[in-house]
Protein backbone atom coordinates (compact mmCIF):
# COMPACT_ATOMS: atom_id res chain seq x y z
CA UNK A 1 0.00 0.00 0.00
CA UNK A 2 1.76 3.52 -0.97
CA UNK A 3 1.62 5.93 1.66
CA UNK A 4 -0.57 9.33 0.93
CA UNK A 5 1.32 12.35 0.53
CA UNK A 6 -1.38 14.60 1.53
CA UNK A 7 -3.71 14.06 4.59
CA UNK A 8 -6.62 15.88 6.54
CA UNK A 9 -5.82 15.75 9.93
CA UNK A 10 -8.79 15.65 12.84
CA UNK A 11 -10.55 14.03 15.25
CA UNK A 12 -12.72 12.84 14.76
CA UNK A 13 -11.88 12.80 10.84
CA UNK A 14 -14.53 9.96 9.19
CA UNK A 15 -17.20 12.47 8.07
CA UNK A 16 -14.71 15.23 6.74
CA UNK A 17 -15.04 15.54 2.82
CA UNK A 18 -11.75 16.87 2.30
CA UNK A 19 -10.46 13.88 0.34
CA UNK A 20 -13.47 13.58 -1.90
CA UNK A 21 -13.21 17.48 -2.88
CA UNK A 22 -9.10 17.48 -3.24
CA UNK A 23 -9.29 13.97 -5.52
CA UNK A 24 -11.96 16.18 -7.58
CA UNK A 25 -9.20 19.00 -7.97
CA UNK A 26 -6.57 16.31 -9.01
CA UNK A 27 -8.64 14.65 -11.87
CA UNK A 28 -8.79 18.53 -13.02
CA UNK A 29 -4.96 18.08 -14.00
CA UNK A 30 -4.69 14.18 -14.83
CA UNK A 31 -1.34 13.93 -16.30
CA UNK A 32 -0.09 17.50 -15.13
CA UNK A 33 3.49 16.53 -13.25
CA UNK A 34 2.23 18.39 -10.25
CA UNK A 35 -0.06 16.01 -9.20
CA UNK A 36 1.58 12.94 -10.54
CA UNK A 37 2.36 11.91 -6.84
CA UNK A 38 -0.90 13.65 -5.50
CA UNK A 39 -3.05 11.30 -3.34
CA UNK A 40 -4.80 12.34 0.48
CA UNK A 41 -6.54 10.53 2.11
CA UNK A 42 -7.80 11.05 6.40
CA UNK A 43 -6.11 10.92 9.45
CA UNK A 44 -7.21 10.54 12.97
CA UNK A 45 -5.08 11.76 15.51
CA UNK A 46 -5.00 11.11 18.92
CA UNK A 47 -6.62 14.30 21.12
CA UNK A 48 -2.86 14.46 22.85
CA UNK A 49 -0.79 13.21 19.65
CA UNK A 50 -1.00 15.87 17.08
CA UNK A 51 2.77 16.86 16.67
CA UNK A 52 3.94 12.98 17.08
CA UNK A 53 0.97 11.76 14.29
CA UNK A 54 2.66 14.68 11.57
CA UNK A 55 5.92 13.47 12.50
CA UNK A 56 5.18 10.13 11.69
CA UNK A 57 3.66 10.71 8.97
CA UNK A 58 5.97 13.03 7.42
CA UNK A 59 8.63 10.24 7.80
CA UNK A 60 5.83 7.73 5.60
CA UNK A 61 6.42 10.69 3.00
CA UNK A 62 3.60 12.76 3.82
CA UNK A 63 4.07 16.94 2.01
CA UNK A 64 1.35 18.50 3.11
CA UNK A 65 -2.03 18.21 5.12
CA UNK A 66 -5.12 20.05 6.17
CA UNK A 67 -6.08 20.48 9.48
CA UNK A 68 -9.20 20.43 11.00
CA UNK A 69 -11.21 20.49 14.76
CA UNK A 70 -9.77 20.64 17.68
CA UNK A 71 -5.82 20.91 16.02
CA UNK A 72 -5.66 23.83 14.31
CA UNK A 73 -4.15 25.50 17.39
CA UNK A 74 -2.06 22.56 17.86
CA UNK A 75 -0.78 23.39 14.09
CA UNK A 76 -0.14 26.72 14.81
CA UNK A 77 2.29 25.83 17.13
CA UNK A 78 3.63 22.99 15.78
CA UNK A 79 4.24 25.05 12.32
CA UNK A 80 8.20 26.19 12.24
CA UNK A 81 7.32 29.33 10.05
CA UNK A 82 3.66 30.97 9.12
CA UNK A 83 2.13 33.12 6.93
CA UNK A 84 1.09 36.19 7.63
CA UNK A 85 -3.00 35.12 7.17
CA UNK A 86 -2.04 32.29 9.42
CA UNK A 87 -0.62 34.67 12.18
CA UNK A 88 -3.51 37.00 11.88
CA UNK A 89 -5.99 33.91 11.77
CA UNK A 90 -3.95 32.85 15.37
CA UNK A 91 -4.72 29.29 13.35
CA UNK A 92 -3.08 27.21 10.87
CA UNK A 93 -5.50 24.61 8.43
CA UNK A 94 -2.98 24.11 5.94
CA UNK A 95 0.36 22.82 6.40
CA UNK A 96 3.22 22.39 3.74
CA UNK A 97 6.62 20.78 4.28
CA UNK A 98 9.70 22.66 3.09
CA UNK A 99 12.73 21.09 1.66
CA UNK A 100 14.98 20.77 4.72
CA UNK A 101 12.01 19.00 6.33
CA UNK A 102 9.94 21.46 8.34
CA UNK A 103 6.96 22.69 8.04
CA UNK A 104 5.05 25.67 7.12
CA UNK A 105 1.92 26.37 8.85
CA UNK A 106 -0.62 28.52 6.60
CA UNK A 107 -4.72 29.39 7.03
CA UNK A 108 -6.50 29.23 4.09
CA UNK A 109 -10.06 30.10 5.20
CA UNK A 110 -10.17 33.59 5.15
CA UNK A 111 -9.31 33.46 1.63
CA UNK A 112 -11.71 30.25 0.89
CA UNK A 113 -14.35 32.75 2.22
CA UNK A 114 -13.56 35.98 -0.27
CA UNK A 115 -13.16 33.80 -3.35
CA UNK A 116 -16.30 32.45 -2.31
CA UNK A 117 -18.04 36.19 -1.84
CA UNK A 118 -16.22 37.18 -4.66
CA UNK A 119 -18.27 35.29 -6.77
CA UNK A 120 -21.05 37.37 -6.09
CA UNK A 121 -20.48 40.45 -5.33
CA UNK A 122 -17.01 42.93 -5.34
CA UNK A 123 -15.64 43.66 -1.82
CA UNK A 124 -14.04 47.02 -2.98
CA UNK A 125 -15.79 50.24 -1.25
CA UNK A 126 -18.41 47.88 0.11
CA UNK A 127 -19.68 47.91 3.98
CA UNK A 128 -19.21 44.92 5.74
CA UNK A 129 -20.61 43.59 9.07
CA UNK A 130 -19.15 40.50 10.58
CA UNK A 131 -20.86 39.27 12.92
CA UNK A 132 -19.07 36.98 15.73
CA UNK A 133 -15.65 37.03 16.97
CA UNK A 134 -14.61 33.85 17.42
CA UNK A 135 -12.03 31.67 15.52
CA UNK A 136 -13.72 31.22 12.44
CA UNK A 137 -14.45 35.61 12.69
CA UNK A 138 -10.72 36.42 13.13
CA UNK A 139 -9.45 33.84 10.17
CA UNK A 140 -11.40 36.26 7.68
CA UNK A 141 -10.76 39.53 8.91
CA UNK A 142 -7.33 40.04 7.55
CA UNK A 143 -8.50 38.35 4.16
CA UNK A 144 -11.40 40.62 3.73
CA UNK A 145 -9.98 43.85 4.03
CA UNK A 146 -7.11 43.14 1.50
CA UNK A 147 -10.08 43.48 -0.35
CA UNK A 148 -10.11 47.44 0.45
CA UNK A 149 -13.65 47.32 2.06
CA UNK A 150 -15.12 50.67 2.83
CA UNK A 151 -15.49 49.66 6.45
CA UNK A 152 -16.21 46.96 8.90
CA UNK A 153 -17.98 46.90 11.72
CA UNK A 154 -17.44 43.46 14.24
CA UNK A 155 -20.47 42.62 15.93
CA UNK A 156 -20.31 39.76 19.02
CA UNK A 157 -22.54 38.65 21.49
CA UNK A 158 -19.14 39.05 24.16
CA UNK A 159 -18.49 42.92 23.16
CA UNK A 160 -14.68 42.79 24.90
CA UNK A 161 -13.84 40.18 22.30
CA UNK A 162 -14.94 42.01 19.61
CA UNK A 163 -12.82 44.69 20.78
CA UNK A 164 -9.77 43.14 21.75
CA UNK A 165 -10.26 41.25 18.36
CA UNK A 166 -10.70 45.24 16.13
CA UNK A 167 -7.68 46.30 17.77
CA UNK A 168 -4.99 44.41 16.85
CA UNK A 169 -6.70 44.83 13.05
CA UNK A 170 -6.87 48.50 13.18
CA UNK A 171 -3.24 49.28 14.33
CA UNK A 172 -2.59 48.02 10.64
CA UNK A 173 -5.04 49.28 8.14
CA UNK A 174 -6.77 52.83 7.78
CA UNK A 175 -9.97 50.86 6.86
CA UNK A 176 -12.22 52.40 9.79
CA UNK A 177 -12.85 49.63 12.09
CA UNK A 178 -15.74 49.46 15.08
CA UNK A 179 -17.47 46.97 17.44
CA UNK A 180 -20.67 46.92 18.39
CA UNK A 181 -23.69 44.62 20.08
CA UNK A 182 -25.79 43.18 17.85
CA UNK A 183 -29.15 45.44 19.13
CA UNK A 184 -26.88 48.41 18.38
CA UNK A 185 -25.54 48.05 15.01
CA UNK A 186 -25.86 51.58 13.12
CA UNK A 187 -26.09 51.93 9.10
CA UNK A 188 -26.82 49.75 6.59
CA UNK A 189 -24.13 47.38 5.13
CA UNK A 190 -23.71 45.67 1.86
CA UNK A 191 -22.29 42.31 2.95
CA UNK A 192 -23.35 40.71 6.35
CA UNK A 193 -21.28 37.75 7.00
CA UNK A 194 -22.43 35.37 9.93
CA UNK A 195 -19.44 33.87 11.43
CA UNK A 196 -21.20 32.79 14.58
CA UNK A 197 -22.29 29.49 15.68
CA UNK A 198 -26.07 30.47 16.79
CA UNK A 199 -27.46 28.87 13.32
CA UNK A 200 -26.29 25.85 15.19
CA UNK A 201 -28.48 25.86 17.66
CA UNK A 202 -31.13 27.16 15.55
CA UNK A 203 -30.86 30.36 17.42
CA UNK A 204 -31.38 33.79 15.12
CA UNK A 205 -29.48 37.03 16.06
CA UNK A 206 -31.08 39.77 17.62
CA UNK A 207 -30.03 42.06 14.69
CA UNK A 208 -32.49 44.60 12.76
CA UNK A 209 -33.61 44.13 9.47
CA UNK A 210 -32.39 47.91 8.71
CA UNK A 211 -28.54 46.54 9.28
CA UNK A 212 -29.29 44.95 5.41
CA UNK A 213 -28.60 47.32 2.57
CA UNK A 214 -31.10 47.01 -0.26
CA UNK A 215 -28.72 45.05 -2.48
CA UNK A 216 -26.99 43.59 0.39
CA UNK A 217 -24.95 39.77 0.07
CA UNK A 218 -25.72 38.01 3.28
CA UNK A 219 -23.28 35.11 4.10
CA UNK A 220 -24.15 32.38 6.38
CA UNK A 221 -20.24 30.19 7.14
CA UNK A 222 -22.73 27.68 8.41
CA UNK A 223 -24.07 25.29 5.40
CA UNK A 224 -26.43 22.63 5.51
CA UNK A 225 -29.55 20.56 3.48
CA UNK A 226 -32.18 23.06 5.09
CA UNK A 227 -31.57 26.93 5.04
CA UNK A 228 -30.14 28.49 8.21
CA UNK A 229 -31.71 30.93 10.61
CA UNK A 230 -29.48 33.46 9.89
CA UNK A 231 -30.42 33.18 5.80
CA UNK A 232 -33.80 32.88 6.53
CA UNK A 233 -33.57 36.19 8.69
CA UNK A 234 -31.87 37.85 5.50
CA UNK A 235 -35.01 36.43 2.74
CA UNK A 236 -37.72 37.87 5.48
CA UNK A 237 -35.26 41.12 5.29
CA UNK A 238 -36.06 41.54 1.93
CA UNK A 239 -32.42 40.41 0.98
CA UNK A 240 -32.30 38.80 -2.36
CA UNK A 241 -28.69 37.25 -2.28
CA UNK A 242 -27.92 34.93 0.26
CA UNK A 243 -25.36 32.40 0.00
CA UNK A 244 -24.27 29.60 2.50
CA UNK A 245 -20.72 28.71 3.94
CA UNK A 246 -20.12 25.57 1.43
CA UNK A 247 -18.22 27.53 -0.94
CA UNK A 248 -16.16 28.96 1.53
CA UNK A 249 -15.25 24.91 2.67
CA UNK A 250 -14.60 24.01 -1.00
CA UNK A 251 -12.25 27.71 -1.36
CA UNK A 252 -10.36 26.86 1.28
CA UNK A 253 -9.83 23.53 -0.02
CA UNK A 254 -8.62 25.10 -3.49
CA UNK A 255 -6.47 27.22 -1.84
CA UNK A 256 -4.55 24.48 -0.05
CA UNK A 257 -4.35 22.30 -3.45
CA UNK A 258 -2.73 26.10 -4.97
CA UNK A 259 -0.16 25.94 -2.18
CA UNK A 260 1.15 22.57 -2.05
CA UNK A 261 0.78 22.05 -6.31
CA UNK A 262 1.05 25.54 -7.12
CA UNK A 263 -2.22 24.75 -9.82
CA UNK A 264 -5.57 26.41 -9.63
CA UNK A 265 -8.57 23.90 -9.71
CA UNK A 266 -11.74 25.01 -11.15
CA UNK A 267 -14.06 25.20 -7.60
CA UNK A 268 -17.26 25.45 -9.38
CA UNK A 269 -18.16 21.96 -10.33
CA UNK A 270 -16.78 20.95 -7.22
CA UNK A 271 -19.17 22.56 -5.04
CA UNK A 272 -22.17 21.54 -7.13
CA UNK A 273 -20.83 17.94 -6.01
CA UNK A 274 -20.64 18.70 -2.58
CA UNK A 275 -23.82 20.31 -2.59
CA UNK A 276 -25.78 17.21 -4.31
CA UNK A 277 -23.74 15.10 -1.19
CA UNK A 278 -25.86 17.62 1.53
P1 LIG B 1 -16.14 29.73 18.03
O1 LIG B 1 -16.66 28.82 19.08
O2 LIG B 1 -14.72 30.11 18.00
O3 LIG B 1 -17.00 31.10 18.08
C1 LIG B 1 -18.38 31.07 18.21
C2 LIG B 1 -18.97 32.45 17.93
O4 LIG B 1 -20.39 32.31 17.89
C3 LIG B 1 -18.66 33.50 18.99
O5 LIG B 1 -18.62 34.78 18.39
C4 LIG B 1 -19.88 33.38 19.93
O6 LIG B 1 -20.16 34.56 20.64
C5 LIG B 1 -20.96 33.16 18.90
N1 LIG B 1 -22.17 32.49 19.41
C6 LIG B 1 -22.30 31.18 19.73
N2 LIG B 1 -23.57 30.92 20.11
C7 LIG B 1 -24.24 32.10 20.03
C8 LIG B 1 -25.59 32.48 20.30
N3 LIG B 1 -26.49 31.60 20.72
N4 LIG B 1 -25.93 33.77 20.11
C9 LIG B 1 -25.02 34.67 19.69
N5 LIG B 1 -23.74 34.37 19.41
C10 LIG B 1 -23.36 33.10 19.59
O7 LIG B 1 -16.59 29.05 16.65
P2 LIG B 1 -15.92 29.28 15.22
O8 LIG B 1 -15.61 30.71 15.08
O9 LIG B 1 -14.85 28.29 15.02
O10 LIG B 1 -17.09 28.84 14.22
C11 LIG B 1 -18.24 29.66 14.01
C12 LIG B 1 -19.11 29.08 12.88
O11 LIG B 1 -18.44 29.16 11.62
C13 LIG B 1 -19.47 27.60 13.06
O12 LIG B 1 -20.85 27.46 12.78
C14 LIG B 1 -18.64 26.88 12.03
O13 LIG B 1 -19.28 25.72 11.57
C15 LIG B 1 -18.54 27.93 10.93
N6 LIG B 1 -17.34 27.74 10.08
C16 LIG B 1 -17.51 27.44 8.75
C17 LIG B 1 -16.44 27.26 7.92
C18 LIG B 1 -16.67 26.94 6.47
O14 LIG B 1 -15.72 26.53 5.78
N7 LIG B 1 -17.86 27.08 5.95
C19 LIG B 1 -15.06 27.38 8.42
C20 LIG B 1 -14.97 27.72 9.83
C21 LIG B 1 -16.08 27.87 10.61
P3 LIG B 1 -19.45 34.87 22.07
O15 LIG B 1 -18.06 35.34 21.75
O16 LIG B 1 -20.28 35.93 22.67
O17 LIG B 1 -19.47 33.58 22.83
Amino acid sequence: VTQPTYVVIGNPIAHSKSPQIHAQFAAQFAGHPAVATFSYARLLAPLDGFAASVNEFAAEGGRGANVTVPFKEDAFRFAAARTERAEAAGAVNTLQQLPDGSWLGDNTDGAGLVADVLRHVDIRGRRILLLGAGGAARGVILPLLAESPACLTLANRTLGKAQLLLEHFQANTDIPLQVSEYHAIAGQYDLIINATSASLGGERLPIANAVFAPNALAYDMMYGKDETPFLAQAREAGVAQRVDGLGMLVGQAAEAFHLWTGLRPDFEPVLQWMRSQL
